[in-house]
């Protein structure tokens, strides 16, 4: 296919050369669109997606419903599904193939499509007034390496759903899956009769771009799923913007709790795509007359214990750098990589290194992003949902408890106001994988819309008509 678009551009330089000024201005408006979403310029990526929205603003519901079914069945087509989800662990070198291929379904399969967008109508003696979600146009929707596609695929259906589109600012070391998927998509939508173009990306994604994009005044709404950083910017910019930014997620463990089935959850969830989702098990506060039996379950489900403080402090320096937080050659590996690299020889059984630790140390104040969970030992559940909540540092993101006492769940749901808690279960529970409800790969604390889905990236807008339509 590449070779053939090749072939048929070159072909269409070779005719513009040869027409005269008049006849070339006509030649390119009617050159056909090879190039599947993917420009030079961001500037240009900005032009198409907004072409792309005039045209989608006035295509029907149905139409819009159908560029969803069309995005969800090309992701899930078993050869496409297993070409993002490989080429995304090799390319960005972070997290593990067979749990990419369950995040990517999870996103073609339950992000909600326009079913999302609820029309509310208020009738009475002065007519009927309707409020509907509407586009905001283009969006800027910036993405992570830790989840590449998983968020091309949430956003876009939730973004085109709404009657937006996109361009994509992806992390540059995740510019060949991105481009991969976004040719993909805008191929087999433009084969079911979508506008070309609703979802763009460049060539070369890089700070510069992501900054030209924000700054782009045809660019309505800027989405940016990541680190600080990113959602510091672009809530900076002085425009409408969601920021879908860092977690740290602890976990609660009461002496209520079912222990083994806690432990296996732990383990499970603590080492999901070796701990690159922003809502896993990043530490665990656990009540000391559990404690211990805890950690023998959690061993008996794959964690491997270190005991040695040296040997911890070996591991820290290993994998964090001079400031403290996560090196990037070791986000995203797996627990049996990582003891490896520190001497340590296991076999694929072994999913999670925890240890204990005190409160205040680096491994429960980091947000580290790979399978190395420490455990935080402590005298009640009180204290456990205090230093919970202190090690969340107010991002509002994700938390998990496990217990059987009703009043402490509750306590604990409260006082974190996380956008998602867990109970009694897995985190990935959370975002609908063995868990009731849609998912979604764009998590927004900061801004508070939390859960995203097609509404999230929508206007509301109201359609007033006096004096008629009241039928009561
Ligand atoms: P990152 O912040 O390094 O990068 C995210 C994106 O922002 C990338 O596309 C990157 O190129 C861009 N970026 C970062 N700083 C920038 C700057 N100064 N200017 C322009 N662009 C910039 O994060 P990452 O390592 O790719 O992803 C992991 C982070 O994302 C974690 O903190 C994780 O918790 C968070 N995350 C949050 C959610 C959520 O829904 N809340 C989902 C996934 C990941």
């Amino acid at each position: 296919m590449e070779l053939d678009m090749k072939v048929i551009e070159q072909m269409i330089q070779q005719a513009l050369k040869e027409l005269n000024e008049e006849q070339l201005k006509t030649a390119v408006s009617c050159a056909p669109v090879e190039h599947y979403g993917i420009f030079e310029t961001m500037d240009e990526a900005v032009n198409a997606s907004s072409e792309a929205q005039k045209k989608l603003l006035f295509s029907k519901m149905a139409d819009r419903q159908k560029y969803v079914d069309t995005i969800r069945k090309t992701v899930l087509k078993k050869e496409n599904l297993e070409l993002i989800s490989k080429l995304a662990v090799d390319e960005t070198q972070i997290g593990c193939y067979e749990h990419k291929l369950i995040k990517n379904r999870l996103a073609a399969e339950k992000t909600p499509g326009t079913e999302d967008l609820t029309t509310e109508a208020m009738t009475g003696d002065n007519g009927l007034t309707l409020v509907e979600y509407c586009p905001f146009g283009v969006i800027g929707a910036i993405t992570p390496t830790t989840n590449p596609t998983e968020t091309i695929i949430n956003n876009s259906i939730s973004m085109i759903a709404g009657g937006n589109t996109v361009v994509f600012s992806p992390h540059p070391r995740a510019k060949k899956v991105s481009q991969l998927l976004v040719k993909m998509l805008n191929k087999a939508l433009m084969e079911v009769g979508a506008p070309a173009n609703l979802i763009t990306m460049v060539e070369e994604p890089s700070i510069e771009n992501t900054n030209n994009m924000i700054e782009n005044p045809k660019v309505r709404l800027l989405v940016a799923t990541g680190g600080p950083s990113i959602v510091k910017k672009v809530l900076s910019s002085g425009k409408k913007a969601i920021g879908a930014g860092a977690g740290n997620p602890p976990v609660v463990v009461d002496s209520t709790a079912d222990i083994e089935k806690a432990a296996a959850d732990i383990v499970a969830g603590c080492s999901f795509d070796n701990n690159v989702p922003c809502i896993a098990e990043k530490e665990v506060f656990a009540v000391d007359s559990i404690c211990d039996y805890l950690i023998h379950c959690m061993k008996l489900n794959g964690a491997f214990e270190i005991t040695d403080s040296a040997l911890v402090e070996k591991l820290v320096a290993l994998v964090t750098t001079e400031k403290g937080g996560p090196k990037t050659s070791f986000v995203g590996k797996s627990a049996k990589y990582i003891l490896n690299q520190l001497g340590i020889t296991v076999d694929d059984s072994v999913k999670v290194i925890i240890t204990t630790v005190p409160k205040d140390h680096l491994l429960v104040q980091e947000e580290l992003m790979m399978p190395i969970l420490p455990i935080v030992r402590v005298e009640d559940v009180d204290t456990a949902i205090e230093y919970a909540h202190e090690a969340e540092h107010g991002n509002r993101h994700t938390a998990m408890m496990h217990s059987k006492d009703v009043e402490k769940l509750s306590k604990m749901a409260k006082i974190m106001e996380t956008t998602i808690f867990v109970k009694n279960a897995p985190s990935f529970a959370g975002i609908g994988v063995g868990g009731e409800g849609f998912t979604t790969f764009t998590i927004a604390g900061p801004t508070g819309e939390g859960l995203t889905s097609a509404r999230s990236f929508c206007r509301k807008r109201k359609c007033v008509m006096t004096d008629a339509f009241s039928i009561r």
